[in-house]
């Protein structure tokens, strides 16, 4: 794919120009337009046509070149850096995720200790696993280690493999935030191939952890390709990977949590049901709710594609089949003996529809907002 048009192509080919040589099919496609298609989207060979001018050819190799390189950091695992094409997510969107590691020093006494920790870090966070990307081992190592390593799916790297990328060094938020965006800058819009290996930036250890955060979000938004810790700490790690996974997800497509029942505090037979879409913010807003509630609960999740309760609804998304279809699936009839089915308030039109398609439950309207739903349960007389 080029960053030129099938449009821009064609206006410097000779049926754009009116040239008798015009669509005179040489390059084997039937007019001048099916060849400037074809070259736009990167499938045909600009050579082909005799006719084409310089100044296309060089627009169109510098087009096709990569603004910054993608490389595979690791050894036996790896991951994947770099290839960044656009400078804000909502343009396109952003490639591969700032990889996070951290330095294990094997000659350290604590190493034993700094491994576990990174070894136990493991958070599933809508559909994302958070743990730490790589590893930079120092001093002497042997496979017990990497077979750890590995194991954790985690990869490892050596002073050496850092030569494949551009260190920026940490002068203080505002000094190195200049020095990364002029990077990012020269690499994606100038195509600058002196500015296109990726960037990482060392941060060393402080006691204020919250200077550390602040320092290590912004260089992971503005525009660093990976981010290498002196030390580890879990709760630094959650909070910037969670800033992360805001950040490299494809703003196209909403974050959305797997269609299912999910299940809070041990349901029983006396559990209540709640109902809602698959977006995630909604999800977890209601989710929270039921873990705060002193009962067990299902919460039905239909499969809307990531939209929320109403827009999902007007597309026609959350249906009242669809919601059946996903109650069907759970028998949860069999399962809860008040046989109660609390819909989102935003859906209290769709309770007849609903009840048609599931007769066995009893459809009742809940709270628009997730947050009232504390108190929607306490005044239940079931
Ligand atoms: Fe047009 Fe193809 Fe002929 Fe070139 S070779 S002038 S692109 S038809």
């Amino acid at each position: 794919m080029t960053e030129l048009s099938s449009l821009q192509v064609f206006k410097y080919l000779p049926a754009a120009k009116k040239l008798p040589e015009g669509n005179c099919k040489k390059c084997k496609f039937p007019t001048c337009m099916a060849f400037a298609l074809k070259i736009s989207k990167g499938m045909a060979d600009v050579n082909l046509c005799p006719y084409i001018p310089e100044e296309l050819k060089e627009k169109l190799s510098k087009s096709l070149k990569k603004p910054q390189e993608e490389l595979l950091i690791g050894q036996e695992i790896k991951v994947p850096i770099g290839g960044e094409t656009v400078l804000y997510r909502h343009d396109k969107t952003f490639v591969n995720k700032c990889a996070m590691g951290v330095v294990l020093d094997c000659s350290k006494k604590d190493f034993a200790n700094k491994l576990k920790s990174i070894l136990d870090f493991k958070i599933n966070r809508i559909n994302d696993i958070f743990k730490v990307d790589f590893v930079l081992l120092k001093g002497k190592f042997d496979n017990s280690v990497t077979e750890k390593l590995k194991k954790a799916e985690i990869a490892y790297i050596v002073e050496q493999d850092l030569n494949f990328l551009e260190e920026v060094k940490d002068e203080g938020i505002i000094k190195t935030v200049e020095i990364l965006t002029k990077i990012r800058k020269k690499a994606i819009l100038e195509k600058d191939e002196n500015f296109s290996k990726p960037v990482f930036v060392y941060l060393k250890h402080t006691e204020n952890l919250l200077e550390l955060d602040a320092k290590a979000s912004i260089y992971l938004c503005k525009y660093a390709n990976a981010l290498l810790f002196e030390d580890f700490n879990e709760a630094l790690f959650s909070t910037l990977m969670t800033l992360r996974q805001n950040i490299y997800t494809d703003p196209q497509k909403p974050l959305q949590v797997e269609s299912k029942i999910y299940e809070f505090n041990n349901p029983d037979e006396n559990a209540l049901i709640f109902m809602t879409t698959n977006f995630a913010l909604t999800f977890f807003a209601v989710a929270n709710e039921l873990e705060a509630i002193n009962r067990g609960s299902y919460l039905v999740v239909t499969p809307s594609e990531g939209m929320s309760v109403l827009t999902a609804w007007s597309a026609e998304k959350f249906t009242a089949q669809i919601a059946a279809k996903t109650v069907k699936s759970a028998n949860l009839q069999e399962k809860v003996k008040n046989k109660k089915i609390i819909i989102p308030g935003l859906l209290s039109h769709m309770k007849n529809e609903l009840q048609k398609e599931l007769p066995e439950f009893e459809i009742k309207i809940g709270t628009i907002e997730a947050y009232k739903i504390g108190d929607y349960v306490k005044n239940l007389d079931y």
